[in-house]
């Protein structure tokens, strides 16, 4: 392990990281509207010297640092830099600067703290072999970033071995990480069920198929999947978030709109899910004379740390920040696009406690009262370098 003084040398560059990470929050994107947020990524890079390619999923960057020693392996960390739509109501005095955009999820701190590990590793590179690639990907949020980064080739040229990531985690206490093998984090997956009947006067229903009931009925039996088909001991959740038909008291609707969301830590289970919504759904519309079809979109598999690269992580971070700093945590049913890369390329994702003593609860991520414990910068930034040093230099 390599990693004993990055903790000191994070801390040394603290306030560059919290000011880069105010600056984004002050200034948050949307997905693929990341502009200055790219714009300070790169500027970053330029004065450091990192060379890097831009442009790859609209504003997505990826910049890499070569070892010294030759050739090598060649590990990813990625970062990703969209805001939510959400209104800030966290009274920080760096709040959003824009009306209804809120850096609610630590992507903010995710950025700041891969441009300090970049720091980080450049003055060390005169101690490894091979590249490190840092991935600052727009749009995590549910609208395909990672995918259309990995269409863009951040995976080849030269070829990832590794792959590394944080996120921030508001019920764990600032000073402490975690990093365990296996589902971290659900899959999921948004549909939309469009119920087709027919439409006629309320007081002739034998003339019409009733989309209200057909679709009531449909919602009625997806409850059944995850009551009755899903072992106890596995995690599923199937939400209809929306039902929308009908204009008028008096007229019989004759389509029938619902969208919901399924998530599962279990690859196999989410595939099982998309079926049976899709049977269930048409089934019991043909049995009451109307059609349902069901689109599902945005499908984000579970993300799953690889056993090995997870345990390798966990020991890095040990080795860093001390035995009593790397705690168990359970998986959460959010889900998070770095899955994708996960499906392709070993490697593990680290949870970094954010939460601060002074607060009594935790400040959950997608609210509008969202904060982090800015003492978990250097943390989680360490952590990135180290994990990055010990892959790379070691035998
Ligand atoms: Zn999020
Ligand atoms: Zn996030």
């Amino acid at each position: 392990m390599v990693s004993a003084d990055l903790l000191g040398a994070a801390r040394a560059i603290e306030s560059q990281i919290a000011e880069d990470r105010r600056r984004i929050h002050s200034h948050p994107e949307l997905a693929y509207e990341e502009e200055e947020t790219s714009s300070l990524v790169r500027t970053r890079l330029e004065e450091l010297g990192i060379p890097f390619l831009s442009g790859l999923a609209k504003t997505g960057v990826v910049a890499t640092i070569k070892g010294d020693l030759g050739d090598g392996r060649c590990l990813l960390l990625r970062a990703d830099m969209d805001a939510l739509p959400i209104d800030e109501r966290s009274g920080v005095r760096f709040a959003s600067q824009i009306p209804g955009v809120m850096h609610a999820c630590g992507h903010d701190a995710h950025t700041a703290m891969l441009l300090g590990a970049a720091r980080l590793l450049l003055d060390r590179r005169t101690g490894f072999a091979g590249t490190v690639k840092l991935m600052f990907q727009p749009a995590e949020e549910g609208a395909g970033g990672a995918p259309r980064m990995i269409e863009a080739g951040v995976l080849t040229d030269p070829p990832v071995d590794a792959a590394f990531a944080l996120h921030v985690r508001p019920n764990l206490a600032a000073g402490k990480v975690s990093c365990s093998p296996g589902p971290q984090l659900a899959g999921a997956d948004v549909f939309t069920i469009t119920i087709a009947g027919r439409g006629g006067h309320a007081a002739e229903p034998q003339t019409t198929v009733d989309a209200v009931v057909v679709g009531a009925q449909v919602v009625l039996a997806l409850q059944t999947l995850v009551a009755r088909e899903v072992d106890p001991k596995a995690s599923a959740v199937l939400t209809l978030g929306t039902f929308n038909a009908g204009e008028r008291f008096n007229v019989i609707a004759d389509r029938a709109v619902i969208k919901g969301t399924i998530r599962s830590l279990d690859s196999e289970l989410f595939l099982h899910l998309e079926q049976r919504i899709r049977e269930v759904a048409t089934g019991v519309a043909s049995a009451l004379r109307a059609t349902a079809h069901v689109d599902l979109i945005g499908r984000c598999p579970p993300l799953v740390n690889d056993a090995s690269m997870a345990e390798y992580l966990a020991a890095s971070a040990r080795s860093l920040l001390g035995p009593d700093s790397v705690v168990a945590a359970k998986p959460e049913m959010w889900a998070e696009d770095f899955a994708f890369v996960l499906e392709r390329i070993p490697g593990a994702m680290l949870w970094l406690g954010v939460k601060s003593s002074d607060w009594p609860q935790p400040k959950a991520i997608h609210t509008p009262e969202f904060d982090l414990d800015e003492s978990a910068l250097p943390i989680g930034t360490s952590a990135l370098a180290g994990v990055a040093l010990d892959y790379l230099t070691r035998a």
